[in-house]
């Protein structure tokens, strides 16, 4: 079970339904925060149904988005911190290796084919570096 990057508190996983299947991310217990393996993200690719996902509390993402140094949940080196260029509010951390973490709140900011067109960019850039 992975650890949180921001608050510590242990994740746990959710299952979305998606058109193509069954996606798994990690959610914080206590933040909400949500991490996405890269894999995951993949498999995020076309439209997905996540309504009932992102119900952390916005406040409390807001406060954690000003925490930027963080590691990564799976191998703890520090996270690039990268910043939507349309929706400049709204900043994630992610290892290129592993995956991305947003703040709770940070998802519902998002129309969702926004936040899948920064997932593709995001393959997109790991797979050409
Ligand atoms: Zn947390
Ligand atoms: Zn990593």
């Amino acid at each position: 079970m992975l650890q949180c990057p921001k608050c510590d508190a242990s994740m746990e996983e959710q299952t979305l339904s998606t058109l193509q299947g069954n996606v798994t991310i990690d959610r914080c217990t206590n933040c909400k925060g949500m991490w996405f393996d890269i894999g995951e993200a993949e498999a995020l690719k076309e439209k997905w149904m996540s309504d009932h996902i992102d119900t952390g509390d916005p406040d409390l993402g807001r406060k954690h988005n000003k925490i930027r140094d963080v590691n990564c949940p799976r191998c703890g080196k520090q996270m690039a911190k990268l910043l939507d260029p349309v929706q400049t509010h709204i900043e994630y951390e992610a290892c290129e290796e592993h995956g991305m973490y947003l703040d709770a709140g940070e998802f519902t900011d998002y129309k969702y084919e926004t936040l899948i067109d920064i997932f593709r960019d995001f393959i997109f850039v790991l797979k050409n570096k």
